[in-house]
């Protein structure tokens, strides 16, 4: 027989996002339920959580278990990898330089996902519900979500983290503004024969950035943004000349490589929902921005979405779901949102361009931020998500 689940609050999708949180709702006091939707096949990219990350994950009392997964990012690194005219010099940041032991934490998905889906489970005032939204209907007063169980869902806010084909969003006639790149990024693992030492390496190229990111051990991901035809000639090549052709990318920085089971292609795209909310309903993560892999922004922006979310649902005097919660979600999190959507938009366009004046502003900022301190701290701070910066 169909059943009827009530909550304060109901998070559709248990990505990493939804996850997070759906944890720290219930925290809040709030009845949440966690929708989850299908099972998730293995995912083998990374995920680098920068600063801001780190307290979230830490308040929602879910750090501790994700820390021993992760490789620290100390150091990080951008080489001009082009063959331009004009090249900008290396530039390291440190994370000691502005009083950090690191920038972030890089960790692979499926742990990610695994430990966070161990914790929801654990979560006093979560109810985990494994099934899939299939369709959403809202009155004045709450939510009523239909199940692919035949069950079903009440609430008072939906907090739609069901990612890029976001059913919830869909129900709520929220359009995304769209915008594709000429590129792809190819992902795999790799072993490498040299010692990383916590430093993450990125090779500024003509079709994008190729960028080896620290995993515990002498592992790295690989992040590898080329043209179309490039993508499909780099995952037809062999393990071997795959290794062979990301070693020669790296400059053999790491020594040999070899690369494991599991690569995969992203087209790069940006798109943002045209509003991040609807009646009784907020849209959080992959549902409401995507963002290229460019800098390690997409995940650690869904987690600043969740820590709005967490902070107003703690509100008490404030009604969850009702007009002035959902104003005030929208406002505090508009501009971080197209802010880093702007800056990671300017960063691949000034890579891919041949303009010459283009090449030589880029060369010039690198230039800047290698010799000015307070300029390249500032930067440093900015990118890891801090607004005061
Ligand atoms: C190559 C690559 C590298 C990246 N590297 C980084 C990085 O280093 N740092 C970073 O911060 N970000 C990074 N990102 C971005 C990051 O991976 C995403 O932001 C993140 O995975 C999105 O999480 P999510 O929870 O919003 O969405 P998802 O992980 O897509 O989760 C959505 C969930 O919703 C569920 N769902 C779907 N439909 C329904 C339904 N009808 N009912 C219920 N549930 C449903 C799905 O099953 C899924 O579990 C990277 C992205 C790419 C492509």
């Amino acid at each position: 027989m169909a059943g009827a689940t009530q909550g304060e609050i109901a998070v559709v999708g248990a990505g990493p996002a939804g996850l997070a949180a759906a944890i720290g709702l219930a925290a809040t006091g709030r009845a949440t339920v966690l929708v989850t939707g299908p099972e998730r096949a293995a995912d083998h990219r990374t995920t680098a959580l920068l600063g801001s990350s780190i307290p979230i994950l830490e308040r929602f009392g879910v750090w501790e278990r994700l820390a021993p997964h992760t490789a620290p990012l100390r150091d990080m690194r951008i080489v001009d990898g082009t063959r331009r005219l004009i090249r900008a010099p290396e530039v390291t940041f440190k994370a000691s330089e502005i009083g950090l032991e690191a920038f972030g934490y890089n960790i692979e998905n499926d742990p990610l996902r695994r430990e966070l889906a161990a914790a929801a489970e654990d979560t006093p005032g979560l109810t985990v519900v494994r099934a899939s939204l299939t369709g959403l209907s809202v009155d004045d007063d709450r939510a009523r979500l239909a199940l692919d169980s035949g069950d079903t869902v009440e609430a008072r806010l939906v907090v739609a983290a069901d990612g890029r084909q976001s059913r919830v969003r869909e129900a709520c006639g929220i359009d995304m503004k769209k915008r594709d790149y000429p590129q792809v990024a190819v992902t795999a693992t790799v072993r490498h024969t040299r010692p990383h030492w916590d430093i993450s390496t990125e090779f500024h190229t003509e079709t994008g950035p190729f960028t080896l990111v620290p995993l515990p051990g002498d592992r790295s991901s690989i992040v590898c943004v080329v043209d179309d035809k490039e993508a499909v000639r780099l995952l037809g090549l062999s393990p071997e000349a795959l290794a062979r052709e990301f070693e020669r990318r790296a400059a053999s920085i790491l020594g040999a490589f070899e690369v494991e089971t599991g690569r995969a292609a992203f087209p790069l795209v940006a798109e943002t929902a045209r509003a991040l909310t609807a009646p009784r309903v907020a849209l959080m993560a992959e549902a409401a921005h995507v963002m290229p892999p460019i800098g390690a922004q997409g995940l650690n922006l869904g987690l600043r979405d969740a820590a709005a979310l967490v902070d107003l649902a703690g509100e008490h005097e404030l009604e969850v779901g009702g007009a002035e919660m959902l104003k005030r979600y929208a406002a505090n999190r508009d501009r971080d949102i197209h802010g880093r959507m702007a800056a990671v938009d300017v960063l691949n366009r000034s890579l891919l361009s041949d303009l010459v004046p283009v090449q030589g502003a880029r060369g010039f900022g690198l230039y800047l931020l290698d010799r000015v301190g307070p300029l390249r701290r500032t930067v440093m701070r900015l990118g890891l998500g801090n607004r005061a910066a």
